[in-house]
């Protein structure tokens, strides 16, 4: 890995002292020579003083030339130990990862238990135990710019540094945003907002979107828009996007209402919980590897936890291929759920918090119950 940039500070040049001579200091008791001077051989005293060796220039030179090297010695040491920390935290994230490694075709998964009991831990997911994202020392911004820097495996939208939101505000933590280019109606806000009344904690609190965001695809850098295949909104990273309609609040083109905008958001944000989720469970050294970031969905414990749970089959080990199973629980789903586990687990979690259970197999149910520590009665008072 590279190390470059994660020295703070380089220590500089050490000090050199200034070579001003040192004088021996002369005594000021002359003892009388015992030996008289006739019978010594000639010295030259402005060489050698005539003095002990530990007054000499020798001496002083000598304990100069100790005490640069105790400083150089101290400053390496305390050197080496900064680099040491900070190369620690580089595994968890840095902007612009070098990786020498061959990318390997069996993941070794990098699985951390930060040792809370989470609902999923008591389903007996065995080493995969898992408690909400809150346990975590990356924070949500860490969090998005590590997808940001694996967007291009992720197709994650990347909002541009210097685009203008000419709104801006927070309902229960969460940030709504639109630009002038998109504005969210009245209406659609209210949506909104009612939406965020009837999430648990596990989401807007344990799993927060980054920002509910209106922009364009123009906005937005895109040159092709989620829009033009009929989406409501869409979820990229930690950030849910809502399409023009969406925004307006009525469209000639599709189904706008308050039902649709919520279970489209609920849809969304689940999406939100598996991005968390796939942070929590593989490094990000690991998802930075070429091609690991599009199989990791698939990989997560997380959404594996919750297919064996609606009924999908494993047919080649955790990681492989699954098909749905053709029983009338597994086949109770959604022709959108039916397509992938990922979008299984969005169509259940929204409709589990829209209080449709009826829409969904009682297994979905429980697992929802399961992972939020909340009962399916909870959300029927606020059906919307
Ligand atoms: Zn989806």
């Amino acid at each position: 890995m590279d190390s470059q940039n994660l020295n703070p500070e380089q220590p500089t040049q050490f000090p050199i002292p200034n070579p001003d001579p040192i004088l021996p200091i002369q005594p000021i008791i002359q003892i009388p020579p015992i030996i008289q001077p006739d019978m010594l051989p000639e010295i030259d005293n402005e060489k050698s003083p005539p003095d002990s060796f530990f007054k000499s220039k020798k001496f002083y030179l000598i304990v100069a030339g100790f005490v640069i090297l105790l400083i150089v010695g101290i400053f390496s040491v305390i050197y080496s130990q900064n680099k040491k920390t900070v190369t620690n935290n580089y595994d968890l994230y840095t902007p612009f990862p070098k990786y020498v490694e061959i990318p390997s075709t069996t993941p070794t998964l990098d699985v951390v238990d930060y040792g809370c009991h989470s609902p999923l831990a008591q389903a007996g997911i065995g080493p995969f135990d898992m408690c909400s994202y809150r346990d975590q020392k990356i924070s949500i911004t860490e969090a998005q710019s590590v997808l940001n820097d694996i967007s291009l495996g992720y197709g994650i939208v990347l909002i541009p540094p210097t685009l203008k939101f000419s709104h801006e505000e927070n309902y229960k933590g969460i940030s709504i945003k639109w630009t002038d280019a998109q504005p969210i109606s009245a209406n659609t806000l209210s949506w909104i907002k009612s939406a965020l009344d009837i999430l648990p904690p596990y989401f807007y609190q344990d799993h927060p979107v980054q920002a509910i965001i209106s922009a364009s695809a123009t906005d937005l850098g895109q040159s092709h828009s989620p829009e033009s295949e009929g989406a409501a909104l869409y979820q990229s990273g930690l950030n849910i996007f809502l399409t023009s309609e969406y925004a307006k609040g009525s469209s000639t083109m599709y189904v706008v209402n308050k039902e649709v905008l919520v279970q489209g958001l609920f849809h969304e944000w689940v999406h939100v919980v598996q991005n968390y989720e796939i942070l929590q469970t593989f490094t990000v050294k690991y998802l930075f590897i070429p091609g690991n970031a599009s199989v990791v969905m698939g990989m997560s414990p997380f959404n594996i936890s919750y297919a064996k749970a609606a009924g999908w089959i494993f047919t080649d080990g955790d990681w492989g291929y699954a098909t749905l199973g053709t029983d009338n629980d597994a086949q109770k789903q959604t022709d959108y759920g039916k397509t992938k586990y990922v979008e299984d687990m969005a169509e259940s979690g929204s409709f589990f918090m829209l209080c449709q259970n009826d829409k969904i197999s009682d297994a979905r149910i429980k697992w929802w119950e399961q992972t939020t520590g909340t009962s399916r009665n909870a959300y029927c008072p606020s059906k919307i």
